[in-house]
């Protein structure tokens, strides 16, 4: 009878990838450091057996974060077909490998790859892939990346984000203008004492500007600082580092397990930033097998996902006591007018809970699938 329900599990060969482009409108506009986003544009990256059991995840290009795009997403998962499709679901952690070996770089689109063959892995074993990786927490608390903006209005977001889902954790973005950095940290500290604050400069400053920003903010208990100045100019980097008083925050200077070895050895960055949308599941469990062995800290990072990719985020983050810690950036949905996802993921009193289904738990809404695609 076991090797009966083995052998029907295992047989799992998969028949086909699809890269599907989708597009939601945001909510409000939103203005970052170099664009203002109106809506989400990402890919539904879908591998299905021959039994017809389906794996999904979200790719999410950043041109101007990672080079990737939308065509490139697809052509490169074009590129990689022969590597997966043929294979059985549980080569994944070779398939990965071979990802590697066929195409470098484009890390979103083998990230999402990886996440679908584990999404259909475990749904053909009829597990949670939250459970199988460790199940160490039901949930997860929340935080929200707050955009540009006047200091006051900034604070007001983040007030009405506490009243409105008790989200209780913040990333400000800085990096323009040091005074009125300052200016919305102090705001929004004033406002609420007892909440998460912590600033992402986006590489934005230079060396003296970071310092003095993080000089002018001591007070205020920022967790951590994120990229104060350009990644690259090392420097600078280990200056700020060394002497500005705040642990460094490594999010595009950490892209992959090699750089985020690189980086933390070189005591360039102190806490670590992992996205699994530009990592996967393999590259999330290399990143997370080291901080644990180094002692770095890990916060769950946010690409922008919608329900897809804060799914397998949230099976990955809250399997951890390491990647529990602290509050995952998985509040962008928020900011999404409608999902395609048949059960989209809530924030209650500034948590998300674990989906208890099995894979990741995301279960595609064919029609809204239909609406939204672009291709
Ligand atoms: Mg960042």
């Amino acid at each position: 009878m076991t090797t009966e329900v083995t052998s029907q599990a295992t047989a799992s060969t998969i028949a086909r990838i699809e890269a599907i482009p989708f597009r939601i409108p945001l909510r409000q506009s939103i203005a970052w450091k170099q664009s203002v986003e109106t809506e989400a544009e990402h890919v539904l990256v879908r591998v299905t057996d021959e039994d017809g059991c389906v794996g999904v995840a979200e790719a999410i290009p950043r041109p101007t974060i990672h080079g990737e795009t939308t065509a490139s997403v697809l052509a490169a998962c074009d590129l990689v077909r022969p590597v997966v499709v043929g294979r059985q679901a549980w080569e994944r952690p070779v398939i990965v490998q071979q990802l590697d070996a066929a195409l470098v770089a484009n890390h979103t689109a083998k990230g999402a790859i990886d996440c679908a063959l584990a999404d259909l892995w475990y749904r053909r074993l009829g597990v949670s892939c939250h459970r199988s990786f460790g199940g160490y927490a039901d949930s997860l608390p929340i935080s929200q990346t707050l955009g540009f903006g006047a200091p006051a209005e900034v604070a007001a977001e983040a007030r009405a984000l506490r009243d409105e889902h008790g989200i209780a954790a913040f990333r400000i973005k800085v990096g323009r203008d040091v005074a009125a950095d300052a200016d919305t940290v102090r705001r929004i500290r004033r406002e609420q004492p007892d909440a998460l604050l912590y600033a992402d400069a986006n590489h934005g400053y230079n060396q003296l500007e970071a310092l003095r920003f993080a000089r002018i903010v001591g007070e205020l208990d920022l967790a951590w600082f994120e990229e104060p100045v350009p990644a690259d100019q090392v420097v600078a980097r280990e200056r700020v580092a060394s002497i500005c008083g705040v642990s460094i925050y490594g999010d595009e200077s950490c892209t992959t397990p090699r750089e985020v070895g690189r980086e933390v050895l070189a005591g360039r960055t102190h806490v670590v930033c992992l996205k699994l949308a530009r990592m996967g599941f393999a590259g999330g469990e290399r990143v997370r097998g080291f901080c644990e062995t180094v002692g770095a800290p890990i916060v769950m990072g946010s690409q922008g996902e919608s329900s897809i990719g804060v799914l397998a985020g949230m099976a990955f983050g809250a399997a951890y006591p390491s990647t529990s810690q602290y509050p995952a950036e998985y509040g962008f949905l928020l900011r999404l007018t409608d999902d395609l996802v048949v059960d989209p993921v809530r924030i209650v009193n500034g948590r998300i809970h674990v989906d208890p289904g099995v894979g990741t738990g995301a279960v595609i809404d064919e029609d809204k699938l239909s609406h939204y695609r672009i291709d």
